[in-house]
């Protein structure tokens, strides 16, 4: 039980790599804030943990609204008792090349992506200040937080700033034990990437199996997707690392894809 007791508040947590970090945080003793925009999915994850033994709670929360990401932070607190970790996950794509897409779909993923993660971030910030007993917060970065690839202007923005906030969170939260990290993952097949397979098709002219192997799967070492399972094991030895010895890093779980 690495995170034995600690509270963790995840975004986006009804779906894909959240709820899979929800479930597997839940077996390693912590009590997980499922935060989503799709409630009813979120209410069916904290459903599932608690039937299975463990503590969870769902809250309706658009990372992107300043007053539903405080009120979120602050029910969770008062049912949970404080909040240890932080996961900023929630995420979207949209694909397009530049030259068609539009400044209301830049807004919305750089909204998503970056604001998201600084609404969550303060909250929780503040939260674990006051508690003063540290905390762990953890952003769903992306391959493409160092890399870029051609339709996904916004999202490799969004991504690469998130290396600069948790920098910057990474050198404020120090004095208080806050240590701030992100995870960059290649492909994992969630809803977000099988929706990209034939957008992405189409946009190339080319197949859906060949997308996945002469894009996605490209530049791995071994032709294989990262899993929701991978990416929810490192959340976990990200939360439970004991000391600010790691933080402001981003570590890449890729298959190879991207070699730091
Ligand atoms: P997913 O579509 O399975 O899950 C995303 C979840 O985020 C959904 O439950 C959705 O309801 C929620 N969400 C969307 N907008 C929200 C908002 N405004 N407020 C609150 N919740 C919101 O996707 P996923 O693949 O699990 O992606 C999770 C994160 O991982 C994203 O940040 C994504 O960019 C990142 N990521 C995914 C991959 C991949 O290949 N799947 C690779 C690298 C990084």
């Amino acid at each position: 039980m690495q995170l034995k007791d600690k509270v963790a508040l995840i975004t986006g947590a009804a779906s894909g790599i959240g709820k899979e970090i929800a479930l597997e945080y839940a077996k390693e003793g912590a009590k997980v804030v499922i935060a989503d925009l799709a409630l009813d999915a979120a209410k069916a994850t904290a459903d599932e943990i608690n039937k299975s033994g463990g503590k969870a709670m769902a809250v309706a929360m658009n990372v992107t609204d300043e007053a539903q990401v405080d009120k979120g932070i602050a029910d969770a607190v008062a049912a949970f008792g404080g909040i240890d970790v932080l996961i900023s996950n929630a995420g979207i794509q949209i694909i397009s090349p530049i030259v068609d897409s539009t400044l209301e779909n830049w807004r919305k993923m750089l909204a998503i992506h970056l604001d998201g993660a600084y609404l969550t971030t303060r909250a929780a910030m503040r939260e674990m200040i006051k508690a003063g007993r540290g905390g762990s917060i953890i952003y769903m970065g992306s391959v493409h937080s160092h890399e870029a690839s051609p339709l996904k202007a916004p999202y490799v923005t969004a991504k690469h700033g998130l290396i600069g906030l948790a920098k910057v969170v990474a050198k404020e939260g120090a004095k208080d034990k806050i240590r701030a990290n992100v995870i960059c993952p290649g492909f994992v097949r969630t809803p977000l990437v099988e929706k990209q397979i034939p957008e992405q098709a189409k946009q190339f002219g080319i197949t859906e199996d060949a997308v996945v192997k002469t894009i996605m799967l490209k530049d791995t070492v071994d032709g294989e997707f990262t899993t929701t399972h991978d990416v929810a094991q490192t959340a976990i030895f990200l939360a439970a690392f004991p000391s600010n010895a790691l933080t402001g890093q981003s570590i890449v779980v890729s298959h190879g894809w991207f070699m730091q």
